[in-house]
């Protein structure tokens, strides 16, 4: 087993940074270092706990390019993070976070769940496919206010697109902002979430006009026509409904709508990673994913998580106790990757 199946595995396995970090080794090299430079393997350890190329002698941190590079948070703090972020079925929202592992501020701990929202996003990942069903539907609202306070801003177009199985139950979806419901956008929005050949169910918008030019075949359902049937126009499009209920109701629960339109697409993001995997049979697969993505992830600046940057990144504050977060003795962790791997 190379991911812990429950949090006491957790605290058992990751009990130190020395262990968060043999760890990230073993994720990043399977196989035994490998330069990030010249890309040759070979190397030793060196004493600060890097690498040093047989090669070229570059030393390399096992941390360095990655979402983890120069974070002065403790990797137990980082992994804990991780941890709480893919066990707890609807997430963390930052002030919990905050809370849970005593950072000391609430930037900081919205900042790292920032981080992890950043690498969910994979480039080159697998368009939907089979049966589609797409829509756009309004969303958030939240801006931040003159004064701190919020003001109502304007609610912006979401485009959605959910896969339908047979007989019942929905696949993967896609979120994304639009910025508008033309052809222009619609149009980019499919073809950057859909695969050609699917069946794609839209209402009879004209902005869908002529999709099946994109190589799909598309099945339009008029509302004009399931209201001359006597059907509830509004279930025409039962997947995307479903879909763009629930990410409503996550946004007003596990974040208290408190989500600004310009962080919108990333709550967006960590929404359908969660839908996605919903099946999981262990969260701790899920932390896994979210670890593997974030050791292949490069380094997110404070800066590209805040789009209006008035301020410096505040420094993490020390946890409140040495070793945090253990709050219980722990084991030392018998490290059971290393044998998973060897196995
Ligand atoms: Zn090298």
């Amino acid at each position: 087993m190379h991911y812990p199946r429950s949090t006491g595995e957790f605290q058992s396995w990751f009990a130190t940074d020395a262990d968060c970090l043999d760890f990230l080794d073993w994720l990043r090299w399977p196989g035994g270092f490998v330069c990030p430079k010249c890309g040759l393997g070979g190397g030793w350890a060196v004493a600060d706990g890097r690498y040093k190329c047989a090669a070229c002698g570059k030393r390399t941190s096992v941390t360095a390019g990655t979402l983890f590079d120069r974070r002065r948070t403790p990797l137990t703090v980082w992994f804990t993070a991780c941890w709480m972020f893919a066990a707890q079925k609807d997430g963390v929202s930052a002030l919990s976070l905050q809370r849970a592992l005593e950072i000391g501020s609430y930037p900081t701990a919205w900042a790292m769940l920032h981080r992890l929202r950043a690498v969910l996003v994979r480039p080159g990942r697998d368009r939907l496919s089979g049966t589609v069903e797409v829509d756009e539907t309004f969303m958030g609202g939240e801006e931040a206010g003159l004064r701190g306070g919020r003001a109502k801003g304007k609610k912006l177009l979401v485009g959605v697109a959910v896969e339908v199985r047979q007989p019942r139950g929905y696949g993967r979806c896609r979120m994304e902002i639009l910025a508008d419901a033309s052809a222009g956008s619609l149009r980019p929005f499919l073809t950057r979430h859909v695969e050609p050949g699917a069946t794609v169910i839209t209402d009879a918008w004209m902005g869908y006009h002529g999709i099946a030019g994109l190589g799909y075949a598309h099945v339009r359902r008029s509302q004009r026509a399931a209201r001359a049937r006597g059907e509830d126009p509004g279930k025409l499009l039962p997947g995307v409904h479903r879909v763009a209920s629930l990410a409503k109701r996550w946004l007003l629960g596990t974040h208290q709508g408190s989500v600004e339109d310009k962080h919108l697409q990333s709550y967006l993001n960590e929404f359908c990673f969660r839908f996605n995997r919903r099946r999981s049979r262990s969260r701790g697969l899920v932390f896994y994913r979210v670890l593997e993505l974030a050791a292949g992830h490069d380094p997110v600046r404070y800066r590209d998580l805040v789009a209006e940057p008035k301020h410096k990144a505040k420094p993490p504050a020390a946890p409140a106790q040495p070793g945090h977060p253990p709050s219980i003795e722990r084991p030392r962790a018998a490290r059971p990757w290393r044998t998973a791997h060897l196995a």
